[in-house]
């Protein structure tokens, strides 16, 4: 009911949407080739007030004018990385405002940072005064620029892409690993999808792309706070999956439980983040940066010794932390030059790890779906004869007689048994008795091929499946069998080994419950062949 229901609505939104596209086909030739948008303007766009809210220990930078004066040409500034306060850009009477917030709107030719561009008169002398409040991050310093307006606009848009280009990358991995967990139900991905999405938040926050074009994350005034926390939280989380990949075996355990506590430590370091006042922020963000290093170089020790032990796992994990640790030289022997692109460079070492942690994840699920499919064939498989066993060929039975009597097609099956195997067993001991079987088997699929099915359902007994033959045509197939076990005897360099079976062959009937009635009448006819004397096919009465 509900499929015919649900057929209908489909076939009317179709005939919906053709009717749709006719109208649209024909009403295409009478469209400009163009669009306009947008209605004339009637006042200038606000500027934004001066709140001039300070913190006690605000910075004031003063960029004076080259000797003689400014020279007229336009003078572009930009301030970036300041994460919390107003920022005051000032020369003479003018000044422009702006917060983290609304640094894009106030100057849209800037992206990354908060801009303007000022024109001093030629030969004036007044500095170009900025003003912010101090880093609540004393790893991430301030950046100021001053310089032709192309050039310094130039560089603010590549920044701006690089920062666009690292969230969309996080975004897209979301939404990747998420669609993998739909189809593949592997909770894994799921935790890497929450881990890429905190990610993605974080760096959201860095880079100020939260606030772009407007503010759009409820953030409640946590932004700073938030910004300490995630990190915290993802230093846990990462460190623990690298710790769980490339752990070398001999301290497996130790390594785990370690990582195992690290984690629920960061994770609670974290929640304590949220909760401290933002005066105790650079502490935690200091020993935030230091743990991240301290801990990269550690995985990478570990790493190093995995693979120097010849164990695999070493190589992802040393791949991802390399980025970090090169970061961290970098804070060590030069940090005024990384400060200049330290953000950037974080959020592309961020891209990185999620990345090579997604391929590590596959890569591991792939290995584990392979050995957990080989365990089920194993499972599956008859260990002497190589054919299915009779717990594969009970599934197979089953879903062969839902199809046949789903698609209204016939379905024989043959139930065989050696005779006499325990006299072959007495007299020619239980290892030819397994090369009888053997062989047997071996015949068995030189005989029943393309769509035909055999099993081993034990002993000396088993089962042919013929999907779609008449039982006629399964006798005739189990008689040219029986036309080449003599074979077998020839084979083995046995004369006096003589191999004949006993066959029962029954078809699908329509009143069949289920499988145990088929299997019951070819095991029924099976017995009526013996009683007759062995060494034939008997086929159910119908
Ligand atoms: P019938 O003609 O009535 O079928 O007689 P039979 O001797 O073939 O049947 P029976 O059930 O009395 O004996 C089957 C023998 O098969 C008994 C068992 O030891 C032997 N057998 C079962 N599995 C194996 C095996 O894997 N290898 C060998 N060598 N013998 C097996
Ligand atoms: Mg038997
Ligand atoms: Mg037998």
């Amino acid at each position: 009911m509900t499929l015919l229901l649900a057929r209908r609505a489909t076939r009317l939104l179709c005939m919906l949407l053709a009717l749709c596209g006719l109208a649209a086909c024909a009403r295409a030739p009478m469209q400009d080739a163009y669009v306009v948008t947008g209605e004339a303007a009637f006042s200038e766009a606000p500027l934004q007030p001066c709140l001039h809210q300070h913190q006690p220990d605000r910075t004031r930078l003063t960029l004076p004018p080259p000797s003689g004066g400014w020279s007229g040409a336009p003078q572009a500034v930009v301030v970036m990385n300041v994460f919390r306060g107003e920022i005051e850009i000032r020369q003479g009477s003018r000044e422009r405002c702006g917060l983290l917030q609304d640094a894009r709107t106030l100057d849209s030719r800037f992206l990354a940072g908060m801009g303007t561009v000022l024109v001093p008169k030629r030969g004036d002398l007044t500095p170009i005064e900025v003003e912010f409040d101090p880093s609540p991050f004393p790893l991430w310093r301030p950046i100021v620029r001053l310089g032709e307006p192309a050039t310094v606009q130039r560089q603010d848009t590549f920044r701006f892409s690089l920062r666009v280009a690292s969230v969309a990358v996080m975004l897209a991995l979301v939404l990747s690993s998420l669609l993998t967990f739909i189809s593949t139900r592997e909770r894994a991905f799921l935790s890497y999808a929450v881990s890429a999405a905190l990610f993605a938040l974080w760096m959201a926050l860095l880079s100020g792309l939260w606030a772009y074009p407007r503010p759009w994350l409820p953030l409640g005034g946590a932004a700073l706070q938030l910004m300490i926390a995630l990190p915290t939280a993802m230093i846990g989380l990462t460190v623990r999956m690298l710790a769980y990949q490339s752990a070398p075996a001999s301290v497996v355990r130790t390594v785990r439980r370690i990582s195992d506590g690290l984690m629920l430590g960061c994770f609670a370091l974290a929640g304590l983040v949220m909760l401290l006042p933002p005066g105790v922020l650079p502490l935690a963000s200091l020993l935030d940066e230091i743990g991240l290093y301290l801990l990269g170089l550690v995985l990478a020790a570990l790493a190093v010794l995995t693979l120097w032990r010849g164990e695999g796992g070493g190589v992802t994990s040393l791949a991802c932390v390399a980025p970090f640790l090169l970061l961290g030289l970098l804070e060590l022997t030069v940090p005024g030059t990384l400060a200049r692109w330290k953000v950037e460079a974080m959020m592309l070492c961020g891209c990185w790890l999620a990345l090579t942690a997604s391929m590590a994840l596959t890569l591991r699920l792939g290995s584990l779906r392979r050995q957990r499919d080989e365990m089920r064939l194993l499972a599956q498989t008859d260990a002497l004869t190589g054919l299915p066993n009779r717990r594969a060929a009970l599934e197979y039975l089953a879903a062969a007689s839902t199809s046949a009597r789903r698609g209204g097609l016939s379905l024989s099956v043959g139930f065989l048994d050696i005779d006499h195997f325990k006299d072959i067993n007495d007299r020619l001991g239980h290892d030819v008795g397994d090369q009888v079987l053997q062989l047997f088997a071996r015949t068995l699929r030189q005989v029943f091929r393309d769509g035909d099915y055999v099993a081993r359902m034990g002993g000396e007994e088993f089962l042919v499946v013929l999907p779609g033959a008449q039982p006629q045509r399964a006798r005739e197939r189990i008689e040219s069998l029986r036309g080449l076990l003599g074979q077998i005897a020839g084979e083995l360099g046995l004369p006096d080994l003589h191999v004949s079976l006993s066959a029962g062959v029954t078809a699908l009937l329509p009143d069949d419950a289920d499988t145990v009635a088929l299997l019951q009448r070819a095991d029924a006819a099976m017995y009526a062949a013996k009683r007759a004397g062995r060494d034939r096919v008997e086929l159910a009465p119908a």
